[in-house]
């Protein structure tokens, strides 16, 4: 017998805790506006942004980082759109966290320490789990997303960290200090059942009045977004539940509002006048978030012009993979993914690389198809076209398996079970190699350039810094390569 148990559609929510937290912010940047006002904000200001992208502890499962290209577009252009004043930008590159308790379980002790290692000061840290749960539990629904005041971190759950989510631009908006419109009814919700508004929300935050007579004290304490009191699924873009104020006075939320939770067809969102201020205030007082940073450039063209592996083309060899492609205006950088499917979903080798073009070595196995495809961007703008998903097919000759000048090599101990090993090698003439020991994934860990001597060679080299697990030692000339397979478990 199978047993199914159908569950009802869940609400999506926001986790955002710690609330007075926030409303103290709030009420400061209120303050704030009403004593100094907005300082010297002409133009755009680019905050800086560091995105965690976690994955389990053998670097599988994280969020793609062409998704959260798409979302740092998406998220620029919605507070290009408002006009808010503020643009975000990469900081530093992406940061993978490679760790199986953060990614199960981000909000556990464990989890929340490897969030805490790894945040920095100088930027809004946006991390990347595979749910956003928070800490006190998941409440009345399904969360996207959450950011913790006590914390000053955004949590966006896997499946929302991408260019469609708005949870993004919702979660930048409690960042700098912004509350729900329904701010007192977050882990309570409208009951149906009730027509009339008591005159303090569940939580105890007076409840906003549509007359507009108490907004400056009550509900999110903005006065351009009408009240609200967190209504579900009633009448779609057009509330008709028939809340009443404590006044008696029929409710009209504005379902368009991004800090509201009306169905993400009510589009556009945006913040109100009220609402940007607030971020521009908490923004002014930010200091650690003003850099003067601006991009070199603010558009970026796509998509560049392969130049090989050609698309459907066969490749000679299967241990080396040349890829290239032309460099287009306004990319410094561009996203590089190779995998077997055409989605990159199944094992993918994504990398940013610096240039345009990338050689390599020793990850591809022979007579398989694989795809693969550039996206170009600078840290500030990720919105350029990627080129096409292009195919090649991988030759079974190993172009590359001899050094001519080698006889004989071997590497000592292995496994390697101490902090290094020993590379031995008679050689018959003198060249100089690149001693590289690279992960299955294909990425170079450490390397080592050495003048390998006619007769006999010892060159010892540490694997202190690292894992244990499978590698690859090559040892290149310009245009060879031999290597090795070595087991590092100490
Ligand atoms: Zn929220």
């Amino acid at each position: 017998m199978i047993s199914l148990t159908l569950f009802g559609q869940q609400h999506h929510v926001c986790g955002l805790h710690d609330h007075e937290i926030l409303i103290e912010r709030l009420l400061a940047n209120k303050a704030y506006l009403n004593e100094i006002g907005i300082q010297n904000r002409d133009g755009v200001s680019y905050v800086p942004v560091k995105y965690h992208i976690i994955g389990k502890t053998d670097g599988s499962s994280r969020q793609s980082p062409k998704k959260v290209l798409d979302m740092h577009c998406a998220l620029n252009e919605f507070y290009a759109e408002g006009d808010e004043g503020i643009q975000f930008y990469i900081k530093d590159g992406f940061n993978y966290i490679d760790n199986s308790t953060a990614y199960d379980n981000h909000a556990s002790v464990g989890g929340t320490f490897q969030l805490t290692n790894n945040r920095v000061s100088n930027a809004v840290n946006i991390y990347i789990p595979k749910d956003a749960t928070p800490p006190n539990g998941s409440g009345i629904g399904v969360t996207l997303g959450y950011y913790s005041p006590s914390n000053d971190w955004i949590v966006i759950r896997k499946a929302d960290a991408n260019g469609s989510s708005l949870t993004a631009p919702h979660e930048l908006g409690h960042f700098f200090s912004v509350a729900h419109p329904f701010n007192g009814w977050d882990s309570t919700p409208w009951d149906g059942s009730m027509t009339q508004a008591p005159a303090t929300s569940p939580s105890g935050v007076p409840t906003e009045k549509v007359d507009g007579s108490n907004c400056e004290t009550a509900g999110d304490f903005v006065c351009d977004t009408p009240p609200s009191y967190l209504f579900f699924n009633t009448g779609g873009c057009n509330y008709n539940g028939g809340a009443l104020d404590p006044c008696g006075v029929a409710v009209d939320p504005d379902e368009y509002n991004i800090m509201d939770y009306f169905d993400d067809s009510c589009a556009p969102k945006y913040f109100t006048p009220g609402q940007k201020e607030l971020i521009n205030a908490d923004y002014d007082q930010r200091v650690a978030l003003h850099t003067n940073w601006t991009p070199n450039s603010l558009t970026v063209d796509g998509p560049p012009a392969i130049v090989q592996p050609a698309d459907d083309a066969t490749t000679s060899g299967f241990d080396h993979v040349i890829f290239e492609w032309d460099p287009v205006a306004g990319a410094d950088r561009y996203l590089l993914e190779v995998d077997r499917l055409s989605d990159f979903s199944l094992n993918p080798w994504i990398q940013v690389v610096y240039g345009t073009h990338k050689d390599l070595w020793g990850i591809f196995e022979a007579n398989k198809s694989y795809h693969w495809r550039v996206t170009p961007f600078n840290p500030y703008n990720t919105c350029a076209a990627s080129t096409a998903v292009n195919k090649f097919t991988t030759g079974n000759s190993t172009s590359t398996l001899n050094i001519s000048e080698v006889s004989n090599w071997s590497i000592n101990p292995n496994p390697v079970s101490q902090n290094n090993m020993m590379i031995t090698m008679e050689t018959i003439t003198a060249f100089d190699g690149e001693v590289a020991i690279v992960s299955t994934t294909g990425q170079t860990l450490q390397t080592k350039l050495h003048h390998f001597t006619a007769g006999n060679n010892t060159l010892e080299m540490s694997v202190e810094n690292i894992p244990n697990g499978m590698y690859m030692v090559n040892i290149k000339t310009n245009d060879q390569l031999i290597n090795k397979k070595i087991v590092v478990a100490k």
